[in-house]
């Protein structure tokens, strides 16, 4: 095997990497590092490209003979993306286009790609599955549904083999603190909640809303560990060889925590309090999002080994605790 990881100096991506890496696959990884680390990818060979530049695209692709590209470069954020649509479908949809139309000439016909709750929407189930509505309520999440329809499309048409994995939350770092999660500026609730406890009231965090329709008044949402994620891009290749066509499976360990909760999940790890402050609703923002997994697990033979919030969280704790905290970047 030999992978193209794009996107592989970010957060997902980069533990990807790692993942193949531990199993011996040839992997290569290419970032525009516009919000990844260099450090991120260790040792890994990188290629320093975008997807908006073809050019760069055939060259990388005509560097190597690559068998399968997992695909993790997104803009995703749901907040920015209703304040900066165009950015996000130029980025999501136009880059993605580049690269399928890429890996067209040069013969790569497998891909795994990183696609996210929010193309469905607002629930209407508990639970949401492979079958529920497609109804964003973002640009985010319509981005990357449009990638989700290109997908069937090429299938049908050239006999592309995908793979889409719909993260809900992705969360925590790698066990032995090495690589985390790192963005600047840092938008999601587990890394924000650390900070909070670590400025010591300097900097509460912002819980944004506290008037939805759940049982606290704050977001429920599924956290996923970043390896179970990667775990699961494995079990997709050896999927994709026995499956042809285009296929979707939603990843989350099926329970639901408000943001209140993982405020008091970060308190419970570190033993220390969260400072916070009620801020408004954030644009974009379901009040509930909690997966259905049933299929991943049936088809993909996926098992979580981070079942536990707390043990989700234990492990962002560690790394942003580390002194060496952050990518050390190269
Ligand atoms: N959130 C919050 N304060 C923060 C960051 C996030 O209240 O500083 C809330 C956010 O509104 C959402 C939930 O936490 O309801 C998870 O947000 P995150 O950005 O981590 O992931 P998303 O669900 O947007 O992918």
């Amino acid at each position: 095997m030999n992978i193209l990881v794009c996107g592989g100096a970010g957060y997902i991506g980069s533990h990807m990497v790692r993942w193949l890496r531990a199993r011996d696959v040839d992997v290569t990884a290419l970032d525009n590092l516009s919000t990844g680390h260099r450090a991120a990818v260790g040792d890994c060979r990188l290629i320093e490209a975008d997807l908006l530049d073809p050019t760069a695209l055939d060259r990388a692709f005509a560097s190597d003979r690559f068998d399968t590209v997992m695909h993790f470069c997104a803009c995703s954020l749901v907040g920015e993306s209703v304040l900066k649509p165009l950015d996000y479908y130029q980025n999501n949809v136009v880059g993605t286009l580049n690269l399928l139309q890429a890996m067209g000439r040069h013969g790569v016909a497998r891909l795994v790609f990183s696609s996210t709750a929010a193309v469905f929407g607002n629930p209407v189930t508990e639970r949401i599955d492979e079958s529920h509505p497609k109804a964003p309520i973002n640009p985010y999440g319509a981005s990357k549904l449009m990638v989700e329809r290109i997908l069937q499309d090429a299938a049908a048409a050239s006999g592309l083999r995908s793979v889409t994995l719909r993260y809900f939350n992705a969360a925590g770092a790698s066990p032995d603190g090495a690589i985390g999660e790192a963005h600047d500026p840092e938008t999601h609730l587990i890394p924000n909640v650390i900070a909070a406890v670590r400025a010591g009231g300097n900097a509460p965090l912002r819980i944004f809303g506290d008037d939805w329709p759940t049982p606290d008044g704050t977001c429920v949402r599924d956290y996923v560990h970043v390896d179970d994620l990667a775990q699961a891009h494995w079990q997709a290749l050896t999927y994709m060889d026995r499956h042809p066509g285009a296929h979707a499976f939603n990843l989350g360990n099926g329970c639901g925590f408000s943001v209140k909760e993982v405020v008091q999940a970060v308190e419970r790890v570190s033993g220390q309090v969260v400072p916070f402050e009620v801020a408004p609703r954030r644009a974009g923002d379901p009040a509930v999002l909690v997966a259905a997994s049933d299929r991943a697990r049936a088809e993909l033979g996926w098992r979580p080994a981070y079942t536990q919030l707390d043990d989700i969280i234990a492990t962002a704790w560690c790394w942003h605790c580390d002194p060496g905290f952050g990518p050390r970047e190269a």
